[in-house]
């Protein structure tokens, strides 16, 4: 074997380092400090991948979409380019339905990640805030707020606090 393939091989010398079909590698890398620094810089980086945590979805953050849901069905479509969205997107019998779901899915996915700023969707100038999305959305601060308080605090009469703020009812 070469340096290539012995390079090919580190992930699994990561994942299982006491497999024995690993024992050439490990012997390879003892003698070789170009893919002994490549074992490490692939080392590195799966400690950073496990130390990763993928950022919670805010608060109130289903009750949010929910409402912002209501208040599409209920808007008039704008115009036939409207009209002819809607109809492809939910109309278009049950063979589309999975990629629909699919697609919506992914988006829910992005959006929870980045802190969804639904907004500007899909009516830019039409669409104020409702009432009850003010409403969630001061709760979502005060509830922010009440867990930076308790952080603050660290003590026991605030895990009491914290446990009832960071359980929001599911609707
Ligand atoms: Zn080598």
């Amino acid at each position: 074997m070469i340096c290539h393939d012995y390079k090919s091989a580190l992930p699994e010398l990561l994942l299982d380092p006491a497999a024995p079909s690993n024992a050439s590698v490990r012997e390879h890398l003892k003698s070789c400090p170009a893919c002994n620094e490549e074992f490490q810089s692939l080392e590195a980086t799966f400690t950073l991948l496990d130390s990763w945590q993928a950022p919670e979805p805010s608060p109130y953050f289903d009750q949010k979409l929910a409402v912002r849901l209501r208040e599409e069905q209920a808007l008039p479509a704008a115009g036939w380019f409207e009209r002819m969205r809607s109809r492809l997107l939910f109309n278009t019998g049950r063979q589309f339905r999975p990629v629909v779901a699919g697609a919506l899915a992914l988006v829910l996915l992005v959006a929870g990640g980045t802190f969804a700023d639904l907004s500007g969707f899909p009516y830019p100038d039409k669409a104020p805030v409702s009432a009850t999305v003010n409403d969630l959305q001061i709760l979502d601060k005060n509830d922010q707020a009440l867990q930076t308080m308790s952080l603050l605090l660290q003590d026991d009469g605030s895990s009491s606090i914290d446990s009832v703020v960071a359980t929001p009812p599911r609707s």
